[in-house]
């Protein structure tokens, strides 16, 4: 097995609707919000995790190649050829077969606010507690008929991320045709099947559109790479 190329994606996620991905509500204040957004830890600003946008992905994979399992577990098999298990990877009893089907292909990295929002940001003279709005929404009780307010956090329609994704191609046998293949049927779909589908929580519920704009595929193959030594 011998490693093709690298194929780096990049491009912006544009929030059409509200978005919320979980955060921690570990610090509980009198009056503090009890569903908050994820915060990076240093700079306060909302962000996706790369393992929120790959499970997403692997998940819409999976039911757009009916490989959801009944017992609604993520899905995995011994098969060396399976789209999923092969992009996504997977934690197989088997490691022959692991071994066969090489390293997961791809690597998501984690999405932050694209540089040139947050100039515009800055711009305007916005912070990020102005890019999170608060939203009620009434938890009704089916039998008391009680409503109870809760209150929950999203980034705000308009916020602009910019997100980093790699693909490996590996060789096994076939000059990477297959990988190539499956950039094709599991990445390029994957990322097409989010638009139509939501990101993050309360989707059923008009949160999560998202759109990708300006996306780039870009080739990298080990032998091209120039390596600059500077001179001391
Ligand atoms: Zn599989």
């Amino acid at each position: 097995m011998k490693l093709v190329k690298y194929k780096v994606v990049t491009g912006k996620i544009k929030l059409l609707t509200g978005l919320h991905i979980g955060g921690s509500s570990d610090i509980i204040e009198i009056g503090g919000m009890d569903n908050p957004v994820i915060k990076h830890p240093v700079t306060n600003e909302p962000y996706i995790p790369g393992s929120s946008l790959k499970g997403k992905i692997r998940s819409l994979i999976e039911l757009a190649y009916g490989k959801v399992n009944s017992n609604g577990e993520v899905h995995k098999c011994l098969d060396v050829n399976c789209p999923v298990c092969r992009v996504f990877g997977s934690s197989p009893d088997n490691e022959a077969s692991a071994l066969k089907r090489g390293p997961t292909r791809v690597i998501f990295r984690d999405v932050f606010i694209d540089e040139g929002y947050k100039k515009e940001m800055e711009r305007k003279g916005l912070t990020v507690y102005d890019i999170i709005e608060e939203k009620a929404e009434n938890v009704l009780n089916r039998i008391t008929a009680e409503a109870k307010p809760r209150r929950l956090e999203r980034v705000i329609p308009g916020v602009e991320f910019r997100f980093e994704l790699v693909y490996r191609v590996f060789d096994t046998g076939d000059g990477g045709q297959k990988d190539e293949e499956l950039f094709e049927k599991v990445i390029r779909k994957g990322l097409k099947l989010l638009e139509l589908d939501c990101l993050g929580g309360y989707g059923s519920r008009g949160s999560g559109k998202i759109k990708f704009e300006g996306v780039e595929i870009k080739d990298y193959a080990p032998e091209n790479l120039k390596i600059e030594v500077e001179e001391s």
